[in-house]
Parts: structure tokens; sequence; C-alpha cells
């Protein structure tokens, strides 16, 4: 097998060699700055508590794995993991609320979870003062890890397996050549390596800059404390014992006030998020000395107990018996936050053969080293980790500036309730498109992502909602569903449907693949046969070797030799990016380049039966369906601007994708609007956007579908074409799966037209929790909320489903879709 060297022997870098050696991989060195026994990482004073529930699907079955490999490890009796469970608690209604929708999460993913009152809650956890406290969010598997005594285990065990490791050994630099790692440097010469990876914590950031790999990750100090002995607690007949963890009681958070608890013994243990960030700069630490203590290691800092203050307060009035007490210890602990609050792991986009499993919770460690290891013996992991790949940033978003910001934001807001459409605070205004002002003039409504300010909606169309037809009038939303929503949406899409609109388009990506190889290399990664002329549109899907999606795109033709792909996520730009890099490698003949032009171009959607009719008065060009079919492109001119045009339409209507250079699109923007008043034309938003294309059934890839779907299951098999005769990736995957599939994405219709879900929500079918929302939208061509949800098969259409929404069940019918315009006849027209 290869030659794997893992940099640093915490929580993460232990169980990755744990789990290589497992699959059979022998050559591996653990390479660790630190002494073995303590290294002095964050896993070295951990406090381990392990709260499985998380928004995200992919964190919650990453923590449920870690769970149970750590209730797996034993030595002499003694574990790993004491299963206290987990309670979470509510002081305010909003969490009482919020607890709701975590149970939902929890269902969603397959976690027992159990709302509590706040009886139940005092009865389990006697210590809560029984004024303060609403209720609670139950979780038995839940639990304390021993991180340090498991990383010690596995150290023993991975050791008899024959993995080398080399404690008090600071590796100093990457060795490479030719675009590859062939070792690393340490303090005591050079280790050859086939693949590096580095799973160095907070010290990812200098490891990193060894390769010119900029990792986003900051290093921030978070305190935590322990009390003196509580009367109450002392001398009991604790039935975890035999785990050396003295602990009966739940671990406790208390997200109100930034806090979290656990036993230590007959002391208390609180953590707390709500002191001011504290960052710190790992390679200001200074060498870890050749003794680690409990009280001497580079990841503990000092005591500031003034920033403690408002925790004692609080502590005490949510456990009274505290007052019995005083702080004994503590310090500020430091860990890795990043911009988006996931972890950092996978293939290294600049050079091959160097991966990184860093930012990753106690929680989460041996799910993501169980990933990364499978990436690196099968090219897949079975969970889904591309939210947690490196690859997602975009550049800007690897700024030492936008890092630090952003993942200091991420610390203050950790139990925050967040509203899933809300932006960050800051930075905004980082990415915008030329056609801002124009927007701003209108009163667009921004949210942020990926940097980018996208319009949700124009306050300029308010006046519209005087006209809108009874049919289209919105309904009364929900408070929480109203957020970050204006029923001016209701009008943007009315006016699409029965008129035209025009959309900024801008932040999707686009990038371009040329040269004489471009061709073979998307026919070798694309389920569709791009041998096409010049001037066509396909919609294709990426797929990994086992027939999951890693992508949906689409592929334009402009010349023999030129194609543009229109993409989700930087992921894709990096990944045939690094094709690319291989393909030039091996055949030089077949020489091709990927190129990112997203922030040089600019485009408007412009969409809606009147839309030939705007175009019409601003270009001499053929815009007929002869002279651009449906899924067609061509260079023509837009009031004099040179424009590229794409016959395609995420919303459903007539219309083209209006694409030209970034500094024209202002001019481009006016020429359009100029025109378009003739016919009414408006500026619409992503919300109307949004719902519009549900309605079409387009699906999105990350939220709808990812590396655990087929194209068959995820409803997208019109993508694939069964007849091509090329080979490509995934193939041979296809054939391997099941030709009828257990699950399906389906959509459902909301049965009393008015209730909203937002996405991730639990399905229940006859009562039992059988999938799980992906996404959802009010549509306003048909008059109800609609969402796609992940079903067995064995739910047939017609039948009704609930979703749960805040504790509330919602009835729903599972429908035949596209729900609008099944047969394309609003887009061939
Ligand atoms: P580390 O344990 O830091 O290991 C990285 C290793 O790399 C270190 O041993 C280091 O010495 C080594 N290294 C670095 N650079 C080099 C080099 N150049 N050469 C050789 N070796 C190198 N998580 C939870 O899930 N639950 C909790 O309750 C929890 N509470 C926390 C409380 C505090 C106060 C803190 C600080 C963190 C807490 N965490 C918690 C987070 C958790 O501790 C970390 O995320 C986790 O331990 C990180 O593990 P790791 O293996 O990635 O990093």
């Amino acid at each position: 097998s290869q030659r794997v060297v893992i940099v640093g022997a915490g929580i993460v870098g232990v169980n990755l060699a744990d789990e290589l050696v497992s699959r059979g991989w022998k050559n591996i060195t653990v390479v660790e700055q630190g002494p073995l026994n303590m290294p002095g990482g964050s896993t070295s004073h951990a406090p381990g508590l392990v709260f499985q529930t998380n928004p995200s699907k992919t964190m919650t079955r990453l923590a449920k794995y870690t769970v149970e490999k750590l209730l797996s490890i034993k030595k002499d009796g003694q574990g790993c993991f004491n299963q206290l469970g987990g309670l979470e608690v509510a002081t305010t209604p909003e969490r009482l609320e919020e607890l709701k929708r975590r149970h939902g999460y929890a269902t969603s993913w397959g976690i027992e979870a159990r709302l509590i009152s706040g009886e139940e809650c005092t009865q389990m956890y006697p210590l809560l003062n029984k004024e303060t406290v609403l209720g609670g969010l139950h979780i038995p598997t839940d639990g304390l890890a021993l991180a340090a005594r498991a990383t010690q285990l596995l150290i023993e065990r991975t050791r008899e397996a024959g993995v080398r490791y080399l404690g008090n050994t600071p590796v100093t630099d990457i060795e490479k050549s030719n675009g590859r790692v062939t070792g690393v440097m340490t303090s005591n010469g050079s280790v050859p390596a086939d693949i590096v990876v580095s799973c160095a914590g907070f010290w990812g950031v200098e490891i990193g800059a060894m390769v010119g790999l900029q990792v986003p990750l900051l290093p921030l100090a978070h305190q935590y404390a322990k009390t003196t002995a509580l009367p109450g607690l002392r001398n009991r007949e604790v039935n975890s014992r035999i785990n050396g963890m003295n602990a009966t009681l739940p671990i406790l958070r208390h997200q109100d006030q930034d806090l979290y608890y656990r036993e230590h013994g007959d002391q208390i243990g609180i953590g707390f998020y709500g002191h001011r960030p504290m960052p710190v700069v790992a390679g200001s630490l200074g060498l870890t000395p050749e003794h680690v203590d409990e009280k001497n290691m580079p990841s503990r800092l000092e005591f500031t107990s003034r920033d403690f203050e408002t925790a004692w307060n609080e502590s005490q009035k949510l456990l009274p018996a505290l007052k019995e007490t005083h702080i004994a210890d503590g310090f500020n602990g430091i860990f890795s936050f990043t911009p988006d609050g996931g972890p950092i792991i996978g293939r290294a986009p600049n050079l091959e053969g160097f991966y990184v499993a860093e930012a990753v919770w106690v929680t989460h460690s041996a799910g993501i080293a169980q990933a990364v290891a499978q990436i690196l013996t099968t090219g897949r992991s079975e969970i889904d980790v591309g939210e947690c790949d490196i690859s997602r940033f975009e550049e800007i978003q690897l700024s030492r500036e936008y890092v630090s910001e952003t993942s200091q934001q991420n610390f203050v807001e950790i139990y925050d309730i967040i509203h899933p459409l809300a932006p960050k605070i800051s930075p905004r205004n980082l990415r915008i498109s030329p056609f801002n002002v124009r927007q701003r003039e209108l009163g667009a409504y921004f949210l942020e992502v990926g940097g980018w300010e996208r319009p949700f909606w124009y306050e300029a169309n308010a006046e519209l909602l005087k006209y809108l037809p009874a049919k289209w009038q919105p309904v009364e939303r929900d408070a929480w569903s109203a957020q970050h929503y204006s029923p001016i949406s209701a009008a943007e899409a009315w006016k699409t449907r029965n008129a035209v609109a025009m959309y900024d388009m801008t932040a999707f990506h686009r990038f371009e693949v040329s040269g004489p190889g471009a061709l073979h290399l998307l026919q070798r990664l694309s389920t569709s046969d791009l041998k096409k002329e010049p001037g066509s549109i396909t919609y294709t899907l990426l797929l990994d070797d086992a027939a999951g999606i890693r992508g949906d795109i689409f592929v334009s033709r402009i010349e023999d030799e030129v194609f543009q792909i229109g993409a989700n996520s930087a992921t894709e730009f990096h990944y045939l990016s690094r094709e690319a890099r291989f393909q030039r490698q091996q055949s030089p003949s077949q020489w091709v380049q990927v190129r990112e032009i997203t922030g040089s171009t600019c485009s408007i959607g412009l969409w809606g039966p009147r839309a030939r009719d705007v175009i019409a008065g601003v270009s001499t060009d053929d815009f007929s369906n002869k002279g651009l079919p449906y899924f067609g492109v061509k260079k023509v001119h837009v009031a004099g601007i040179p424009v590229l045009a794409f016959r395609k339409s995420y919303v459903g209507e007539l219309g083209w994708e209006l694409q030209t250079s970034a500094e024209l699109g202002l001019r481009l923007w006016d020429a359009i609007a100029q025109a378009g008043k003739l016919h009414g034309i408006i500026a619409a938003g992503r919300a109307a956007l949004n719902s519009l294309r549900l309605e079409k059934g387009y699906r999105t890839y990350g939220a709808d579908m990812g590396t655990e779907h087929d194209p068959l299951e995820a409803g997208v098999v019109s993508a694939v074409d069964l007849k091509k005769k090329d080979d490509f990736v995934g193939k041979a995957g296809l054939s391997r799966r099941p030709k009828t599939p257990s699950r399906r994405l389906r959509c459902l219709a909301i049965n009393d037209g008015l209730s909203m879900v937002l996405g991730k929500e639990p399905v229940f079918y006859k009562g039992k929790a059988a999938g799980y929302i992906t996404t959802a939208a009010f549509g306003f061509t048909v008059g109800r909320p609609i969402a796609y949800a992940w079903l067995p098969s064995s739910v047939n259409l017609g039948e009704t489903v609930e979703a749960e929404y805040f504790g509330r069940r919602v009835a729903a019918t599972v429908v035949a879709e596209p729900l609008y315009d099944p047969q394309n006849s609003r887009l061939l027209d």
C-alpha cells in the first residue's frame, strides 16, 4: 500500500491511522510534535461532550459514527465513552421553539430524541432551577467522550498493527516534486511519503502554508472552568465508575446563555462561548515542550476570569447549587473555527497526495477519520462530505481577513437561533454584480451566499400587489417562515409567468474549459454525450465511481474547443481543474485548461412569455425558435453589446440567460430594462426564482441530492445518456446500482395550501418517520407550499404523508412532478 504520513496525533490523526490500518493499509507513520502520551493539542484537554444533533445530516451522521466507534474502544473493562445522554434546555420561549426544530433534525437524521417538559428536565437533572427551565430536548445516545484516553488506546492498538509513531518530532516542511508530495521534513530528518494528511488541528494553517495551501481556519480560545466540589454530588454510587468518568447526569447545554456543563466527579465543568472572541496565531505559541502536562500545554492559555463573569452568574441561576462552590480552576483552551462552521477535509487542490482533516470536533472525529480513510482507499466517502470539502471555499473566502472575521462571528453565534436564510452580518458587499447600483435603486432586499449579494425581491414591485389576481394573492405566513420573506415575491412570480422579468444570474458559477482536450475531459467526467455541434447546451451530471452524484452542470459548447460550464459551487471548478491537470500530464496532445470566469462576467435571466418582444426591441439577431432553439447558445449583440445568449431557463418560461463581460453589465441591464418597459418588465429576485424553479422540479445539488444518491432515485436519470459509447466516471458504478431504488426524491404539495416548511424537516408515513424534506417553497403558480423529500419508494403517488414543522404535523400529498408545465410547452414555444 501507499506510504502515508499523518501529521498530528490528536483524536483525528490517530483515528485516521486506525481507519487506514483496519482497511489493510500498512505503511503508516504518525508524526507528532508533542510527547505521544499527551501531545498538547486541543484533544489533550477537551472535555469531550458529544451532542450529535445538528442541522446538517452529514455532521449528525459523522457524530453518530463517532459515538458508535468510541463505545467499541475498551481496555481492561474501561471504555472511552460514557453514554449519559444529552440534555439541551430552554429558558426562553424562542429556545423552546428552537428545540422543536432541533428535535426535527434528530428525527430526520435517525437520532432518537424526545422533547420533555421543564419538570421532566429537573427530574432528569435535579440541579436545574425549576423556575427558569421551560423544557428540554433529551437525546439518550449522546454522552461524554474520553478523548485523551481514546487517543491513547488507539495509539496502542494501531502500533500493534504496525503504525509507526514519531513523538516529539515537529514537521518542519513538506517535501514535494512535480506537483506531488514526496514526504515530510522533521526535526529528525525526512520521512518519505506518497500521501501526507495534515491532522494538525489548529496548527493547520502553518502546515498548509508549507505547501502554499490556505487553510481557512482560525484558532480561538474558549473558556472552560471547573467548580470546587459540589456537596450534593459527593459520595455518590456512580454506576459509570467503570469508565473512570464518575458521572451520572446527562451532558447539559444552556444555549440561551452560551453555556454547557458536565460532571467531573463531584465538580462541575463549565464551558462558555459568550465571551469576546480571542483569536490566536498558532505559530506564535512556540515549540511544544518536551514534557506536557495538564497545566502546561500549548493549547492551554491562562484563564481570564473577567471574561467568565457572566458565565458564572448565569450558571448559578441555572444550577443554584453552584452558589455553594467557587471556580477551582479554569483555562482558555484553543481550537479551530471556520468561516461556515464546518470542518475542513479532503485533498488539497494544489498538490497531489496532500490531504487535510482539520477543524474537527471530538464529536465528529472518528466519522471524519472514516470519511478520509474511505476517500484515500476507495476514492469516495459513504457519508456525503461535500460540505466539509476544503475546495468548497471561494478564493475571497480564503483570505486571512475573511477567515478571521467570519470565524469570529461563528464563535459568537455558535448557539444562536439562526434562520436558514440569514445572511452574514459582515463582511457584506464583498462581491456585487455590475447591476448592484440599479438593484439598490429598486429597493432590493439582499441576502448573501458565498460572499455574493443576491437580491431576493425588490421593494419597487410592492405596488404590483394591488393588481395581483386573487389566485396569486400570497397567504399569511408563520413568524419563522416570514423571516427574510416578502409577499412581493408573489407579484414577481406572477409577472414572470404572465409578462416578463429580469433576474440577476451573476452569482452562479461559470467557468470555461478550453483546448484540444476539452471535449475529451468533459466526455470522460460527465454522463452525457457532448459530441454535439457548437451552439448546444447540455444538462449533465458528474458522478463518482459508485455513481453517486457529485455535481450537476450545464455544459455549453461555444466553439469546437471552447466550452462553458454553469455550476453550483467552487468544488466543481477544483474537480475539473485537477482532472485537466492529470490529462495534460498523461497526454499532452489532449491539452486542456479550466478558467474561472464568474467574476469577470455577469448574466441576466430574461424570462417570461413576452421575453421575445423585449429582446426584439434591443437586438437585430434572430431569437426565434429556429434562430436559437431551446438549449442552444450563440453570440449575439444586445444594444450593441457583445452577449452570449443561452436559451435555457431556471423558471420554466421562454427566455435566455444573457451573459456579457462585467464592465458592460450595467449597460446591458439598462438596455433591457428600457426595452422592457413597453412590455411591463420588472426586476425579480431569488425568492420568486426559487418558487418557480421548484414548480418545474429543477433540483439543487447539495440540498436535494449528493454523493449518497444515484441519478435514478434523485429523478435526474434523463441527464444520463445510457447509449453514450465513451466511458465516463460512474458508468460502471451505474450498472451496479439497483434498477428499482428503495427510496426516491418526491414532490409534496402541502394539503392546507398554507403551512410552510423550509427544509430538513422529518416526514412521517403512516405515523412513522420515513424521510426528510430537502428544499421547499411556496409555489405561487400552483397556489400552495411545495417541497421535495426523500421517501421510501413504497410511498406511492397520491398518498398522504406528514412533515413535522416546529413539532406540528403538516399533511402533504405525494404528487406527480413537475407541477408546472410538464410538457415544457412554455419553454419550447
Ligand atoms: P489536536 O488534538 O490539536 O491535534 C493536532 C496535533 O497536531 C497536536 O497534537 C499537535 O501537537 C500536532 N501538530 C501540530 N503541528 C505539528 C507539526 N508541525 N508537527 C507535528 N505535529 C504537529 N469538542 C467536542 O466535540 N466536544 C467538546 O465538548 C469540546 N470541548 C472543547 C473545549 C475546549 C476548552 C476546547 C479548547 C476544545 C473543545 N472541543 C470540543 C474541540 C476539540 O477539542 C477539538 O476540536 C479536537 O480535539 C481537535 O482534534 P485534532 O486531532 O484535530 O487536533
